[in-house]
């Protein structure tokens, strides 16, 4: 008897309702891993259970944003085990399947195979997962819409024109698979000077905002660009995992998000 309830307990777990969220910009280097890695621990923070799969094929950067690149998963059977970060969120990165510092050459089959592995690993008790995709609108984003169908989806961009056209594209490719757009996130939005305190706009600002409202999406909210931000997620320490200002607009998001 013991042993059958033990399966009916492996079952149950099996059955986690999940919500799959897709995390997608139409360009690199916008902040979209930087979003994603600090929502989790913003998330789980507030009491939620969180995995994160890093499917940025092209620069799969989880590990290091989240201070997890010495941990490596392990595996029972073909089922992946993620790892557990120091901040309370469960991970597993395209970066841990592969040797460190090659790059990957691969075509569409086989993203799609190592795709499925990171999402049909032992994700356990994560009440949600958050997917961080590669750029643009290639072979990872498509088989994550059609086979894994996420929940919803979160486009962040900087306030810049050209971002924010691709962005647009990315919004696209989400509506005609019919994944819902939770909302528009715009990063890099306005700059203090550390010297002069004067602040400025590199890239614009508002852009992202105007944006959702054109096409009808949600905005979630802001976040400046600040070498804080930078310097903390370079050496694995997200911001949203303290209470200082650079965490607040990370935590503000979350809580929208939890809504
Ligand atoms: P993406 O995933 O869109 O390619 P990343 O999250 O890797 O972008 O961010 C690109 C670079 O910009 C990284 O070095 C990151 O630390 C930095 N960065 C991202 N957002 C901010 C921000 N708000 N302020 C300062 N630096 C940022």
């Amino acid at each position: 008897l013991a042993g059958v309830s033990e399966v009916r307990v492996a079952l149950m777990a099996d059955k986690v309702q999940r919500s799959i969220v897709a995390i997608g910009s139409g360009k690199g280097g916008v902040g979209k891993s930087t979003l994603t890695a600090n929502l989790a621990v913003a998330l789980a923070r507030a009491g939620h259970k969180v995995g994160v799969v890093d499917a940025d094929i092209y620069g799969p950067s989880q590990p290091m944003l989240l201070d997890a690149a010495n941990q490596k998963p392990t595996a029972e059977g073909q089922q992946l085990i993620p790892v557990e970060s120091e901040f309370g969120v469960k991970l597993l990165s395209m970066g841990q399947l592969i040797a460190p510092g090659k790059a990957i050459a691969w075509r569409g089959p086989m993203t799609g195979n190592a795709l499925g592995q990171l999402m049909d690993a032992q994700w356990g008790d994560a009440e949600v997962l958050l997917v961080d995709l590669p750029p643009g609108t290639g072979d990872v984003q498509l088989t994550m819409l059609q086979k894994f169908k996420p929940s919803g989806a979160i486009v962040v961009s900087t306030p810049q024109d050209l971002a924010l056209i691709d962005a647009t594209r990315a919004i696209d490719l989400f509506r005609q698979a019919d994944i819902p757009i939770i909302g528009l996130v715009e990063n890099m939005a306005g700059y203090l000077c550390p010297h002069c305190g004067q602040p400025s706009e590199p890239f614009g600002s508002g852009g992202a905002e105007a944006a959702a409202r054109a096409l009808g999406e949600d905005f979630l909210g802001r976040i400046p660009l600040a070498m804080e931000i930078r310097v903390a997620s370079d050496t694995g320490q997200p911001p949203a995992a303290s209470d200082g200002p650079q965490g607040k607009g990370f935590a503000d998001i979350a809580a929208r998000l939890s809504d």
